[in-house]
């Protein structure tokens, strides 16, 4: 069985090297300027070098998003971004706009180009347009059903890459100028305010100030608010379509989000390529994708229209842990020196995340600060000393049930 890729967000050298660690084939990174999430925190080409040495050495690919929409006032600024960026040995662009891409091909003409969702291509044709185009992979849009995917992959050579999991948008990606509008930030730039997140009421033109509730709960109306897609409980058929990449969506969300995201997907990748037919989906996955905030899951449009079951009618976000410490180095004294995310206290009972779905509890009986003070508790960027699990490894994850 060939597996598809795993893809997962870089927003930033440390997100790589986790994505990189907890198992990911490939990763997706943007610069300063003109990759879609210039809000995340983004690579400067130093650290682009530093990113794609580091992946490389373990065997994972690196995509450059470059997926904005630029206008004619941007391009001066953009041909000099893709000219400094170019020599860099990343693995594929990432892009949208047709005039991006023709800047590429006359740039970097043998470099490897994948199409963004943000081009929307929703049907075969599209696809074997972009192909002829000299795009090698296209990420599909979120919008297409399973059928349509598996046609699509029929009907042509390109390699086709599906969004399996993270946020979700109320429009076609890109298609959506809510943003722009509510808040003048553009998110076709990179830029978006996500106020489809937002709590609205219904006015009726002529009662202007008179608020109606639509669909409530106490904390309001929140009818724009897409749940968030999760696709692992179907991961055989979505194998078995034929598409070359499965992309995990968060390049603005945390090292927590991104190690536990990627882990869960290796496992179920890795135990459909080792089982076979005999493959059985395990919940556990499916709870450790619970474990990180998230929207409420839907399958999104792979089976249909997603109706009311792909919408959140409430802001609430859903966690059932909480991230509260990154393992930056084991001593040989059973310690590790933990970099502390949120408050751990003396006597708190926390579960020690690693690769591989591995997984250990850690009761802290031992607290001190690197001067070897002992602490009652410990508070965000600190960094603390305790005893920890044999079984620990730098990079491991430490967090809290609630
Ligand atoms: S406002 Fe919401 S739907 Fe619109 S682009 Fe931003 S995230 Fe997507």
């Amino acid at each position: 069985m060939r597996l598809p890729e795993l893809l997962a967000p870089a927003g930033n050298l440390e997100k790589l090297k986790i994505a990189v660690h907890y198992g990911a084939d490939a990763v997706y990174l943007g610069g300063k300027a003109f990759g879609l999430r210039n809000l995340a925190d983004n690579f400067t080409p130093e650290e682009m070098a530093e990113g794609i040495r580091h992946a490389h050495a373990h065997g994972v690919k690196v995509y450059l998003t470059v997926n904005s929409y630029p206008g004619n006032d941007d391009l001066p600024s953009l041909e000099a971004y893709l000219e400094e960026v170019a020599p860099l040995p990343f693995d594929a662009w990432i892009a949208a706009d047709p005039g991006v891409i023709g800047l590429i091909r006359e740039i970097a003409p043998d470099r490897t180009i994948h199409l963004s969702t943000q081009a929307n291509t929703v049907n075969w044709r599209s696809a074997r347009f972009w192909q002829q185009q000299g795009v090698s992979r296209i990420n599909l849009a979120r919008e297409m059903s399973l059928a349509a995917v598996i046609e699509t992959a029929q009907k042509t050579s390109v390699e086709l890459e599906l969004f399996a999991h993270g946020a979700m948008c109320i429009s076609y990606s890109g298609r959506c100028l809510l943003s722009s509008v509510m808040s003048g930030r553009n998110a076709n730039k990179g830029e978006c305010s996500h106020p489809c997140r937002w709590n609205y009421a219904l006015v009726e033109e002529t009662r202007p100030g008179e608020y109606f509730p639509v669909v409530e709960d106490d904390r309001g109306t929140f009818i724009f608010n897409s749940r968030d897609l999760c696709l692992i409980e179907h991961l055989p058929e979505i194998v078995a379509s034929g598409v070359a990449a499965l992309k995990i969506e968060g390049r603005m969300k945390g090292i927590y989000y991104v190690a536990s995201t990627v882990r869960a997907y290796r496992a179920a990748l890795d135990a459909l390529a080792q089982e076979g037919e005999a493959y059985r989906f395990r919940p556990e996955w499916l709870e450790e994708l619970c474990k990180t905030s998230h929207r409420g899951y839907t399958t999104g449009f792979l089976f249909g229209q997603p109706r009311e079951v792909g919408q959140e009618y409430h802001s609430a976000y859903l966690r059932s842990h909480q991230f509260v410490g990154l393992v930056e180095e084991v001593h040989p004294d059973g310690t590790a020196t933990v970099g502390v995310r949120n408050r751990i206290r003396r006597g708190d009972h926390l579960e020690l995340m690693g690769p591989g779905m591995r997984t250990d509890t850690v009761t802290v009986t031992d607290l001190t600060d690197d001067a070897g003070t002992p602490l009652e508790a410990a508070n965000p960027n600190q960094r603390v000393r305790m005893s920890i699990p044999g079984t620990a490894a730098p990079l491991d994850m430490l967090r809290r049930e609630g």
